[in-house]
């Protein structure tokens, strides 16, 4: 692999190069000068004159005209290309030299005396104009290098940054961008002094340059600091996804090292939030943004991991808007419509369904509920979605012959919590004629954390007025033991997550198998979510999962569909 080398030297080259001359303009001066060159020697042989309005104009007058020009291109040359341009001046005037010199001095041709003079005249004015310029230039290169260097640690800049990105881009050259930021780095400042804290900044910055330039991460690195304890890395010259997850993970792992500052131990951590060119966006501006959104997310976690790649889910603002409005549009032209997903015991035998919504774009495509939902959960519309695919899926319910199977529907906490939340499902299960036992009210995990008491309370009237209540997406949130013994449900859903990574490691394995158990313990049926292969069924049935909801046995189907699924299942019953 051919490194770059992470220093700042080439980062300056490029912006020097930016104001370098092209190379055309050279040969052409070159060229201008040596037809003025000529011109002169052809004009002082000439004889004769031109007569413009009775003025007599001898042709070789115009000889100090060419030789002005011919001067005039050998400043420029001096002026325009520095060190080359003076060395180039100096030579074509010093071959000159020896022929005027032999004329003056061995054949005591004194019309050569100007000659000399005005050559030896441009060879000091040259000399004073270089000398002045590389003052100048060595001006603007300490300028040049302040401007993309970061004082306190030598690394390069955020300017430094973007200059780099603009050249991958240029050169449709995939990299990905890292936003680092320093954990809790305030109160090391606050508690220590700043002194001390720009010693953290500096050994961290040395460590990640070090890290960079010995290529020990697998890619080809470059490191910036942007802001106080905010650092920037740049990787290109990967081929996979896991080179560049190993890679940032590397500096994860030097940041996390001990630093020990005049014998005091500190442990620093840190955030990283990537964006990839051309996959995540092809600008450098919403690339970095897309870097800054991954890494205020996993900060806003707070824990997990600490290292997260940009997805479009996290972009909010305008594209929200316009998801919003499409929301809108679909409740009222009565648009938005549900999906029901199968869910089974262990022996194939169908339990019910979860009613899933749906919603379609402008061109008929599906908008995933990843995107809506959560828009719809900070607009507050999602009480209008629960309700529409509570009452669609109750009416779907009435129609199934069926009376054993259970409809398990989603409500968001948002919505639990008004207050005339059950008045609104009482009059969906007394206009459906349903039995309450019937219906699954799910409540994701977080609702524990968020507003236990309220919750609780909300939970207790959903279960007197007779219907279940599932715990959904569980494993995902932080809650603790004791909120899950209070929390009066029925049933566990184990989050697909757990289920995904169930069969990669025996650990994992008895994660699930412990989850299940405790459930049992609190009287609870458990169903695993997301299940996707056979192998995972043949697991979930040796340690005792209730119930099975996945791709595996069936995927969220339209209710024509899930009728006959539904009537299939009864005539298999009897
Ligand atoms: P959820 O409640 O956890 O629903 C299960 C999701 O997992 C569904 O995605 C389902 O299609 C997907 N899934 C089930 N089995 C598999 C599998 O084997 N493999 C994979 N890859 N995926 C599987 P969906 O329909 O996209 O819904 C996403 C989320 O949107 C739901 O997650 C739920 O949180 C929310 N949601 C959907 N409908 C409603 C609703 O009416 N109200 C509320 N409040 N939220 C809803
Ligand atoms: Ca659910
Ligand atoms: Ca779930």
């Amino acid at each position: 692999m051919v490194r770059k080398g992470n220093n700042i030297d080439k980062i300056l080259n490029k912006l020097s190069q930016k104001k370098e001359m092209p190379k055309s303009a050279f040969i052409v001066l070159l060229i201008l000068y040596f037809i003025s060159y000529f011109l002169v020697t052809q004009a002082s042989r000439m004889s004769g004159s031109i007569t413009i309005n009775d003025a007599v104009i001898e042709y070789r007058s115009f000889a100090g005209v060419y030789s002005m020009v011919g001067n005039i291109c050998l400043i420029c040359l001096v002026m325009l290309f520095r060190k080359m341009g003076y060395f180039v001046t100096i030579a074509l005037l010093l071959i000159q030299s020896p022929i005027l010199l032999i004329n003056i001095f061995v054949r005591h041709n004194y019309h050569s005396l100007p000659g000399i003079v005005s050559l030896f005249l441009i060879i000091i004015a040259s000399t004073i104009l270089f000398l002045s310029n590389r003052k100048i230039t060595r001006y603007q290169q300490s300028i040049r290098e302040q401007a993309v260097t970061d004082s306190l640690t030598g690394l390069p800049n955020r300017f430094a940054c973007i200059e780099l990105i603009q050249d991958y881009i240029k050169h449709n050259e995939k990299f990905t961008i890292v936003s680092v930021d320093l954990n809790n780095f305030k109160s090391i400042n606050d508690t220590m002094g700043h002194e001390t804290g720009d010693a953290v900044l500096k050994e961290v910055a040395s460590r990640l340059e070090y890290l960079a330039d010995s290529g020990y991460s697998g890619t080809n690195d470059f490191v910036a600091r942007i802001s106080s304890d905010e650092y920037m890395l740049i990787l290109s010259g990967y081929e996979s996804a896991e080179e560049v997850e190993n890679s940032i993970d590397a500096y994860k792992n030097e940041i996390e090292k001990k630093i020990t500052l005049d014998n005091c131990d500190y442990y620093m951590t840190a955030c990283f939030g990537y964006a990839q060119y051309p996959e995540n966006g092809e600008e450098t501006n919403s690339l970095l943004l897309y870097a800054d959104t991954a890494l205020h997310e996993v900060k806003k976690k707070g824990s997990g991991s600490r290292i997260l790649k940009f997805t479009n889910s996290l972009i909010s603002t305008e594209k929200d808007l316009e998801i919003e409005r499409k929301i809108r549009t679909a409740l009222s032209n009565d648009t938005i419509f549900f999906h029901l997903q199968p869910q089974y015991d262990m022996d194939h035998k169908l339990r019910g369904f979860e009613a899933l919504a749906r919603m379609k774009d402008d061109d008929g495509s599906f908008i995933s509920p990843d995107v809506f939902i959560p828009v719809a959960e900070k607009t507050g519309l999602i009480d209008r979605i629960d309700m529409r695919v509570f009452d669609l899926a109750s009416a779907f319910l009435m129609q199934l012959n069926d009376p054993s199977l259970v409809l398990s529907v989603n409500v968001s906490v948002r919505h639990l919590m008004k207050n005339n939340f059950i008045e609104e499902i009482q009059n969906i299960l007394t206009t459906r004629k349903i039995a309450p036992e019937r219906i699954e009210i799910e409540i994701t995990e977080s609702i524990m954390i968020d507003s236990a008491e309220k919750a609780l309370q909300r939970i207790d009237e959903i279960k007197q007025l007779g219907m279940q209540v599932a715990i959904d997406d569980f494993g995902t949130g932080y809650s603790s033991l004791s909120y899950l013994n209070n929390f009066p449900s029925d049933t566990l859903k184990i989050d697909k997550s757990f289920i995904d990574k169930m069969n990669l490691s025996d650990s994992s394995k008895q994660y699930v198998a412990m989850i299940i158990s405790i459930g049992h313990i609190l009287d609870l049926k458990v169903v695993s979510e997301g299940v996707e292969s056979p192998d995972q069924v043949t697991v979930l049935k040796n340690i005792g999962c209730d119930y099975i909801q996945g791709y595996v046995w069936g995927r969220p189907i339209p209710p024509e569909e899930a009728s006959s699924l539904a009537g299939a299942a009864v005539q298999t019953k009897n």
